[in-house]
């Protein structure tokens, strides 16, 4: 990138598809900012977006290939890869070998594995971790529309008279898509937003109607609707006959339960209910979200058809401010769903269980043995792998052994495959430690291609930073092991733009209007119009209408053209029991993102969460005999975690919450994967990862600690630690069911790094306490300190001591007395992480008079940057209200 100009690219996190723009200033500087121009974001950025620059740096990444943990060449290792897959082919057949891939790769990528895999390789076992995310979506979507279409755009949420979010914290989730959502509002303060979600999180705080159902109540809930719409008039009639089908089955099925017995089955007042079912009725213009609160559960797909349905039912799809609208987790999950990465789908939303789509592929990429039959879905394709069947896996962009249910069996599975291949960013992910070969890829900033948000807009990503070391973008990996496997011809590619100018191509191949995906507008792209091509929202077709809503004629890709109704079952399964009496949720935190391989890398947004924790209602809380901050065991059949426990009235009783991103680089035992069961949806094959049995038991700890550090500690021997970047090192959270350890060394383990170090150390025995500081000249190196009680030193005041000076042997005394720290204002708990601004420091400008979001940022910056923390600024405002009126 020239100094001075700007590189126009895309987020790599949520599926919101946020333009970001990068720049270099004529000193050298790289800044970040996000794209005015971009239609998804109009220059807003969320925290973790306007975070970005701060997680490119080198440390931990993977810069070369390796054979068995060692370094070797491109050449070796590629050959390996090359070969052991065909001879396993040869010996064991296609379907002995599988692809595991992720909704981080770009399009162009997965193109490129797709297309290995299903059209040469002959085998559909190539499956994503968009699996995880939004599978139930095109599950639902295609029983529905016939194709796998979200028919709306954003601005339908802005155009919307009622906007209904389904298991969706789009405030944390999707953060920009809240916000335009909030301005929406705030201009039209009529609109109506009705959340629908077991907890009360912070995007509750601009809804006018929160329904906090119980765990999977969702499709007793529409199923009741689409009852309640049929009794009082609020079917669109001639609709249902011109462009839908199974109306009738459907309802039928609707009403096995009266509006008293939905009410009871998930929790809430028929008052409440009705409420909901009577806006729903009379407001027209409804759009409704859903995200993985609909998708990760053993109904999901059921779930997705219940809210079309309703839907269907009033004509109310891909009309201004109206339509079903599954918002997706990752940037490129649509993508994805584009080339075919899902086992059970082809490429270009081409269906593999058609023998006619089946023989237009084969013929399209000239391949030798097409896909006969869908592939292993991922929970299927890690017990193929435990039981031998599968004996050659290639991982690519994605960390299973934290993401995925059932994780001591993801471990034994891979610890059995004889041959695992990773390519991937990130030298720390827990994943690859089962690699045979591990392969060095680009990462966000350093590749080129595109990604898909989920209003369909394709928007480029480009690369402004040099590739470094020997890391290759994963399209280049993937077609020099399809060379090295005999298949040079049709992997001959020599860009990003040449790649999707044929994936353009076969969206149009023989499509004349019969498929939804089509970018055949796209397929005659040069070099030069790839690079530039501005963000446009598919279909493209070579000819006609570019973009916009779908299915506003009524027609839609079944072979009638009509939609279909599914009869649904509502019920609400209940899981817990005598032994696990609570239901386990899980989801993500505001500032990190998946198993925190970049975010953990952002000091900023490392203080936000600092530690892995569960949610629960006080009122559980005291029943069981748990305090705010204890660390606790949670448990279900499949294992056990140690986290902290958060008490919060926004959990339902009897529920709790764990957030998904802690993995064993940053914490003791805190990755949730370790208490989901592989449960699946039967049509989508989805895990269920919102809805386990679960109980919590108080962690008895003799002694509690808190740690400073500027290196990042190793092997930290202590029964719960938790580990996070701060300014100027790391910052860890400590606990030990003993405390008859020989503290003295343990301090000299962790906190000594050279010889020449000094160590001071002070124990107040009357206290329990005992500090610790270690000095190289005039530096802090670290400090811990140690008490019987949960330790009490300002967390803000430590990490600050990193970055001070310590010219004399008073001062670097007074660190172990922890004079400085009396009297000190803490920040608290991080809630603006753009300036630095915490819970303490918002509750005093309440205090000073502060009233509004607005106020607060006029006295403190929280909240004036990226916008990210407004939600939660306002529930401390209203909470400090509460409380006054009390
Ligand atoms: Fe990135 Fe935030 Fe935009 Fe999502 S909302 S794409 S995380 S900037």
């Amino acid at each position: 990138m020239a100094n001075g100009s700007a590189v126009a690219t895309t987020c790599p996190y949520c599926g919101v598809g946020c333009g970001v723009l990068a720049e270099r200033s004529a000193g050298g500087a790289l800044s970040l900012r996000g794209d005015p121009d971009h239609p998804a974001n109009s220059g807003r950025l969320c925290s973790k977006g306007a975070a970005l620059l701060e997680t490119i740096g080198l440390e931990e990444r993977l810069l070369y290939p390796e054979i068995g943990g060692r370094r070797a060449g491109w050449d070796q290792a590629l050959d390996l890869v090359a070969s052991t897959f065909s001879r396993t082919i040869a010996e064991h057949g296609p379907d002995s070998v599988a692809f595991y891939v992720s909704g981080q790769l770009l399009t162009e990528d997965y193109y490129v594995a797709n297309k290995l895999m299903k059209g040469f390789i002959g085998s559909a076992n190539i499956d994503t971790n968009s699996r995880l995310c939004m599978s139930s979506a095109v599950a639902g979507h295609r029983r529905a529309f016939g194709a796998d279409t979200v028919p709306g755009t954003y601005e339908d949420l802005e155009l919307a008279d009622l906007v209904v979010l389904v298991g969706s914290n789009l405030a944390w989730c999707h953060p920009v898509l809240y916000q335009r959502l909030a301005a929406a509002k705030a201009k039209r303060p009529e609109m109506q937003i009705v959340l629908i979600d077991p907890r009360r999180t912070m995007t509750a705080d601009i809804a006018d109607l929160h329904l906090a159902i119980r765990a999977d109540g969702d499709v007793a809930l529409f199923s009741g609707l689409l009852t309640f719409l049929a009794d009082h008039g609020a079917v669109a009639r001639d609709y249902v006959v011109s462009s839908t089908s199974g109306f009738a089955q459907a309802l039928a099925a609707a009403r096995a339960l009266s509006l008293d017995e939905t009410a009871a089955l998930i929790g809430l007042s028929p008052s409440r209910l009705l409420a909901f079912y009577q806006l729903f009725a009379r407001t027209e213009k409804t759009v409704t979200v859903f995200s993985q609160g609909v998708n990760q559960s053993s109904a999901g797909t059921d779930k997705v058809n219940a809210i079309i349905n309703c839907h269907l039912a009033t004509g109310r799809v891909g009309r201004p401010g109206m339509g079903p609208f599954s918002v997706t987790g990752q940037p490129n999950a649509m993508g994805g769903r584009e080339v075919g990465g899902l086992a059970n789908m082809l490429a270009a939303h081409l269906e593999i269980e058609n023998p006619v789509d089946r023989d237009r592929v084969r013929r399209f990429w000239r391949g030798p043995a097409i896909a006969s039959r869908p592939g292993l879905k991922a929970i299927d394709l890690f017990q193929a792998l435990a039981d031998g069947r599968v004996k050659a896996i290639w991982i690519m962009a994605t960390n299973p052994v934290v993401s995925m249910p059932d994780v001591a069996a993801v471990e034994e599975a891979l610890e059995t495959c004889p041959f695992v291949v990773v390519s991937d960013v990130s030298s720390k992910t827990d994943t690859l430690r089962f690699a045979d070969v591990a392969l060095p890829a680009a990462a966000w900033g350093e590749k080129d291609g595109t990604v898909t948000n989920s209003e369909r807009r394709i928007s480029r990503q480009r690369a402004f930073l040099p590739l470094p070391g020997e890391a290759r973008p994963d399209w280049w990996i993937v077609c020099d092991v399809a060379r090295r496997m005999g298949f040079a011809e049709a992997f001959s590619y020599v860009s990003a733009a040449a790649i999707f100018a044929e994936h353009a191509a076969l969206s149009a191949f023989e499509n004349r209007g019969a498929r939804d995906f089509d970018i055949g507008g796209l397929a005659g792209l040069d070099e030069t119009q790839y690079e530039a091509m501005a963000p446009t929202q598919w279909p493209v077709p070579a000819e006609g209408a570019v973009g916009g809503r779908l299915f506003s004629d009524g027609r839609y890709f079944t072979p009638d053209r009509k939609a279909r109704f599914v009869a649904l079952r509502p019920t609400a399964e209940a899981r817990a029991s005598r032994d696990f009496p609570l239901i386990l949720n899980t989801g993500r935190a505001r500032d990190h993102w998946h198993t925190m391989t970049r975010t953990g890398k952002s000091a900023r947004l490392s203080q936000h969460l600092a530690e892995p924790y569960v949610e629960i209602h006080p009122a559980d809380a005291r029943r069981i005999g748990i305090a705010d901050a204890d660390i606790v065991r949670v448990s279900t059949s499949n294992g056990a975690i140690l986290v902290r426990a958060l008490l919060s009235n926004r959990q339902s009783r009897g529920a709790i919450f764990v957030p998904i991103h802690w993995t064993d680089q940053f914490a003791a035992a805190a990755r949730v994967d370790r208490l989901v069961p592989a449960c699946v949806d039967p049509h989508s094959g989805q895990p269920a990862s919102k809805h386990a049995a679960a109980r919590i038991e108080r962690f008895a700890a003799a002694q509690y600690g808190f740690a400073v550090l500027r290196e990042r500690p190793s092997a930290l021997d202590a029964d719960y630690w938790a580990l996070a970047r701060c300014v100027g090192g790391w910052r860890v959270e400590l606990a030990f069911a003993r405390d008859d350890r020989d503290w003295p060394a343990f301090a000299a383990r962790h906190l000594q790094k050279r010889p020449d170090a000094q160590m001071l150390a002070y124990h107040d025995v009357g206290a329990g306490q005992q500090r610790f500081a270690c000095f190289a000249g005039d530096r802090l190196v670290g400090a811990l300190f140690l008490a019987a009680e949960p330790v009490a030193v300002s967390r803000d005041w430590a990490v600050d001591q990193l970055g001070a000076e310590f010219s004399s042997r008073g001062a670097r005394l007074a660190i172990v007395a922890g004079r400085p720290a009396r009297g000190l204002a803490d920040r608290g708990r991080s809630i603006c992480s753009c300036f630095a601004v915490g819970a303490n420091q918002i509750a005093a400008a309440i205090a000073a008079g502060c009233a509004s979001v607005e106020e607060i940022g006029a006295k403190t910056q929280a909240g004036t940057n990226c916008g990210s923390c407004r939600a939660e600024i306002k529930a401390l405002i209203e909470r400090s209200a509460l409380q006054a009126a009390e």
